[in-house]
C-alpha cells in the first residue's frame, strides 16, 4: 500500500537543512583530507586536490582544481608554507570559501625547521653546501627560523587538528553538529588508540640512527623519540650537490647510521648510491600517503607503515 504524504509535510522534508545542504569541502593534501573525510563521515565528502602520487612540494594547480576552489564553502590545508599553489587562489576575490590553515589551528605544536642535511650544528664552517640548501624552499628563500610543515606526522597535533576541523564544520553547517561532533570525538579516541600501539612498536628502536630523503618526519621523531640522524636533502625539489651527497656518505658511517629511508615520489635510485659501499639498510618512508587509497583510513595507515618501515629496517 502506497503512503500518500501530505503536500504541506513533503514541503517541509525538501526544506530541512539536514536533507540538503551539505557544505562543499576541500582538502589540500591526502593526510589532511583523511582527517576531514573521518569528520565528515554519513554527512558528506570532501573532494581531494593534491591526488595519487603527487607531492605538495612540487604541485601545480590544474584548472579543474580551480573550478573545485570557487566552488568550495570550506578548504582545509596545512597553510602557505606547504602549499604554496593555494595561497594565491585563497586571496582571489571570487573565492566564497573559509580556508582553515591547520599549522595555525589551536593546541597543534610547531617545530622549527633544522638547520642543513644532517641538522648537526657543529657542521656550520664546514662547506659551501649550507647556502644554497638551507630551508625547505616553500617559497621563503629569506628564512631564517623556518618551520616545518609537516604538522600532520604528530598524532596529537592531528588531534587539535581534528577540533578545528569539527568547528570549522558546524560554523558553516549547523544542522548537522551532532554528527560532525560525534565523528570528531570517535576519531579522536581512534587515534590515542593509535598513538598507543605505536609507542609501543617503536620502543625498541629509538637509540638507532638513521637517515631520511627528507625532513618530513621531525614531528614523528620528536613524538616517538626516534634518532633520525640526517636527511639527503633539505629541498625535496632539487637535486642534492654532489657534495652534499659524499657529506651523507660520511655521516653514514660517522654515525653509524642502520637505514637510510627512500620515499616514493623521490628517485628511490639516489638512495642506492648512498648506501653503496656502507654498512646502511635502505627502506623506503611515505610520509603523504602516495601509494594509499584517500579516506578516513589514510590517516591511520600512514602513520602505521612509517612506523612499520622504521621498525623493519632498523629492527633487522
Ligand atoms: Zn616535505
Amino acid at each position: 500500500m502506497r503512503l500518500a504524504l501530505p503536500a504541506a509535510f513533503v514541503a517541509l522534508l525538501a526544506a530541512t537543512p539536514a536533507l540538503a545542504d551539505v557544505p562543499k569541502v576541500v582538502a589540500s593534501i591526502k593526510p589532511v583530507h583523511a582527517l576531514v573525510a573521518a569528520i565528515m563521515q554519513g554527512v558528506g565528502e570532501p573532494s581531494l586536490i593534491v591526488r595519487g602520487a603527487a607531492s605538495p612540494h612540487t604541485y601545480a594547480l590544474r584548472p579543474s582544481d580551480a573550478h573545485a576552489l570557487a566552488e568550495a564553502d570550506l578548504v582545509f590545508w596545512i597553510g602557505p608554507e606547504l602549499e604554496g599553489f593555494l595561497a594565491k587562489p585563497l586571496e582571489a576575490t571570487a573565492t566564497k570559501a573559509t580556508a582553515v590553515e591547520l599549522m595555525e589551528a589551536p593546541g597543534v605544536t610547531l617545530l622549527d625547521a633544522r638547520e642543513g642535511g644532517a641538522w648537526d650544528p657543529h657542521d656550520h664552517g664546514a662547506g659551501n653546501d649550507h647556502g644554497h640548501d638551507h630551508a625547505h624552499g616553500h617559497g621563503h628563500d629569506e628564512g631564517h627560523e623556518e618551520v616545518n610543515t609537516h604538522v600532520w606526522l604528530d598524532p596529537d597535533n592531528a588531534r587539535a587538528m581534528v577540533v578545528a576541523i569539527a568547528d570549522a564544520l558546524e560554523a558553516k553547517d549547523a544542522a548537522h553538529a551532532d554528527a560532525y561532533r560525534a565523528n570528531a570525538e570517535r576519531t579522536a579516541r581512534g587515534l590515542a588508540a593509535l598513538d598507543a600501539e605505536l609507542k609501543a612498536t617503536l620502543a625498541p628502536v629509538q637509540d638507532k640512527p638513521f637517515i631520511v630523503f627528507h625532513d618530513a618526519y621531525q614531528y614523528f621523531e620528536a613524538h616517538y623519540g626516534l634518532n633520525g640522524v640526517g636527511a639527503i636533502t633539505v629541498n625535496p625539489e632539487r637535486r642534492p650537490s654532489a657534495k652534499r651527497l659524499s657529506d651523507i656518505r660520511a655521516k653514514i658511517t660517522s654515525l653509524g647510521a642502520v637505514c637510510v629511508f627512500a620515499e616514493p615520489q623521490f628517485e628511490p635510485a639516489l638512495v642506492d648510491t648512498i648506501v653503496q659501499g656502507t654498512k646502511a639498510r635502505k627502506g623506503v618512508l611515505d610520509p603523504e600517503g602516495a601509494g594509499l587509497s584517500d579516506g578516513p583510513d589514510l590517516y591511520p595507515t600512514l602513520l602505521r607503515n612509517i612506523a612499520a618501515s622504521l621498525k623493519g629496517c632498523l629492527a633487522s
